[in-house]
């Protein structure tokens, strides 16, 4: 696998730390932990290619910039790639997720990026994440796939947002409320309490929609 094409954050927050990534990527531990941390990226491609004959939005909410579904769907226009995550003058990956990063020939506005400083609060967040909502929506996917991140809670060891669990309440509302088919894949989410908190809100929110 290339390593461009590994969309697994925390992945390689653990190979830059570790020093992994001067050793190549062709170490036995270096592979095993790729096989590991990438079977969300198999699932989300699964989602893709189910889908062949329609359009697909992929939202990325967890905290550190998809780089990798970035790169794969750079050039495309019938996948709308929208993250939002921690800026990166501040935060993994450092050197991808900006603002500008808009696509290229005929993908260009077809990749959307939101960094967001730290120390992030609810509100804030939660205007972008529905103007990321209606890009989707003017869009008109066929599915939504959603790269589901609990790392932007409030306590994550690899984040630096303030947000608290209620805003994975109003994210399940306002996914439900598109009526659009919804793949929800979980991606970080380093601190238990958070996963927990996290869930349980997102699960409230998306039955609140529900009559
Ligand atoms: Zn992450």
């Amino acid at each position: 696998m290339h390593f461009s094409e590994i969309n697994c954050c925390f992945l390689d927050f653990i190979a830059t730390r570790s020093g992994l990534r001067g050793r190549g990527v062709g170490s036995a531990l270096y592979d095993a932990v790729v096989s590991e941390y990438c079977r969300n990226l198999s699932v989300k491609e699964r989602g893709y290619f189910s889908y062949q004959e329609g359009k697909v939005a992929i939202l990325d909410i967890d905290f550190h910039h998809g780089n990798g579904t970035q790169d794969i769907f750079y050039n495309r226009n019938d996948v709308l790639t929208v993250s939002i995550h921690g800026h990166p003058d501040y935060s993994y990956p450092y050197f991808s997720g900006y603002e500008a990063e808009r696509g290229e020939g005929e993908g260009v506005d077809f990749n959307r990026n939101f960094p967001l400083p730290p120390r992030t609060e609810n509100d804030k967040y939660l205007r972008v994440f529905n103007k990321a909502i209606n890009l989707i929506l003017n869009f008109n996917p066929d599915i939504i796939v959603v790269s589901l991140g609990f790392d932007i809670l409030k306590g994550d060891p690899t984040g630096t947002f303030l947000l608290s669990p209620k805003i994975f309440e109003s994210i399940g509302k306002r996914l439900i409320s598109t009526k659009k088919p919804l793949l929800i894949i979980q991606e970080g989410g380093y601190n238990i309490r958070g996963i927990r908190s996290g869930s349980k809100a997102f699960f409230k929110g998306c039955n609140e929609n529900r009559t």
